[in-house]
């Protein structure tokens, strides 16, 4: 990439001194000058009134993929937690980079976050790009996308993976778009060819009835989202200390166009929070309309579990979309998932056929469900179920 600046056009009007991240802009002359502190992220291509300045992305074919190494994983901070997906990603991310022989580092970005930068060692990190400040306390798409722009520029890792949530959604494909490099949304798989040390990025494809993989042969990093939940935590090595690698970023709130007022959480209840869950019952179309959803409610509560849902019961208005589990909704992996009244289809099974243990109650012996499932009732679930909570209650000391 590279980045050029037209003195005959620029006014000298200084705007995009304070979009920099990075404080690579000066003003000479009357004029701007972009100084070697540049990172190409782009921030200020936007900013400049006029189009005087102008980042030009290498052709992909001609990218030198020599000069990039590394693992890189962009973490995400849910309460001032890491999410549960950037360490999944930290898991996955140390195979890769064991395989690779090459550190595996943490992209860390918010304010007052350098507690996580332990965690992150915890689970696997080599390294922590550790970046505040208040700016960043809170996601929003343009300064995370400046800031992580410029830093893959300047430090050129190979791969980058991102969870497939919305924040990572929304920040991979603005970053993808930014750096000119490739994006493979939704993966299940990750592996590396060790002759051509390419990312191998396996996704479900044409509706989840082929599963295709995708390489990124030229443009680099290789850059991937990844579903909570698909990939495995590393076991957490205690004592384990990450380098930190401070970034110093230059910015201004003004400049960011999006506030966040407020954050209104869903008032869901502990009966859908379905990715954290070891327990889910879902139920499917057999369950005939919306107030049967009772019986699945009543026999996740004896459980302990939350409840989970077909695409049939969403589209038909029986339950809200967060319930749905599926290639269109949440990838869960519980340690129990009671499938009652589901067929099985297969845009189904890619949300759940990873449980521990699945059980399913359907009154047709042929239901694909039974295929994956460790135990199977062929039977009427309004039957099974009121049965298995009586059964369940009295062995929890209930009447
Ligand atoms: C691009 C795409 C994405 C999709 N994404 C998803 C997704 O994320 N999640 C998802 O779930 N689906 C998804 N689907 C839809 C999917 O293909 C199926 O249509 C859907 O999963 C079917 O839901 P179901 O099993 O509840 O209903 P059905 O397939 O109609 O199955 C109902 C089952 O209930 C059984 N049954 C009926 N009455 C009883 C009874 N009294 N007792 C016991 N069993 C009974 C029947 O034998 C049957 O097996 C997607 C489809 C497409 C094309």
């Amino acid at each position: 990439m590279s980045i050029s600046l037209n003195k005959d056009v620029c006014t000298g009007c200084k705007l995009c001194l304070s979009s920099c991240p990075y404080g690579a802009i000066v003003i000479t002359d009357g004029k701007a000058e972009i100084t070697e502190a540049c990172t190409l992220c782009g921030a200020c291509v936007a900013s400049c009134p006029v189009s005087a300045i102008v980042l030009e992305v290498i052709p992909k074919e001609q990218v030198d993929t020599s000069q990039y190494s590394g693992v890189w994983v962009v973490a995400e901070v849910h309460d001032e937690h890491l999410a549960g997906v950037s360490l999944e990603l930290l898991g996955e991310g140390r195979k890769l980079a064991d395989t690779l022989q090459v550190p595996l580092s943490l992209v860390l970005l918010g304010e007052q976050v350098e507690g996580l930068a332990l965690v992150a060692g915890e689970f696997g990190a080599d390294r922590v790009f550790l970046v505040q400040h208040p700016v960043l306390a809170q996601y929003r798409t343009a300064p995370f996308t400046d800031v992580i722009s410029g830093l893959i520029n300047r430090e050129k890792p190979e791969i980058v993976l991102f969870g497939a949530t919305p924040m990572g959604r929304d920040l991979a494909s603005r970053i993808a778009a930014r750096i000119g490099a490739g994006l493979t949304a939704d993966c299940t798989g990750l592996e590396i060819d060790p002759g051509e040390r390419l990312l191998l990025q396996t996704r479900p494809a044409f509706g989840g009835n082929v599963m295709a993989t995708i390489v990124c042969r030229h443009a680099r990093p290789q850059m991937a989202t990844v579903r909570p939940k698909v990939m495995s935590k590393a076991e957490p090595q205690p004592g384990h200390e990450p380098e930190v690698i401070p970034v110093s970023v230059d910015l201004d709130e003004r400049r960011v166009a999006t506030k966040i007022l407020e954050i209104l959480r869903e008032d869901s209840g502990s009966q859908v929070n379905l990715q954290e869950a070891d327990i889910i019952v879902s139920g499917g179309r057999g369950l005939g309309k919306a107030e049967n959803f009772k019986y699945i409610e009543e026999l996740a509560a004896a459980l302990g579990g939350a409840v989970g849902a077909s695409r049939a019961t969403v589209d038909a208005g029986w339950i809200p979309a967060y319930h749905q589990v599926g290639q269109t909704g949440k990838t869960v992996h519980p340690k129990l998932y009671v499938a009652c009244g589901i067929s099985g289809a297969v845009q189904h099974l890619a949300g759940m056929s990873s449980s521990d243990c699945i059980v399913a109650i359907n009154k047709d012996p042929h239901a694909p469900i039974f295929d994956v499932a460790h135990f199977g009732i062929v039977g009427d679930l309004f039957e099974v179920i009121p049965a298995l909570v009586k059964e369940i209650q009295r062995a929890n000391g209930g009447d």
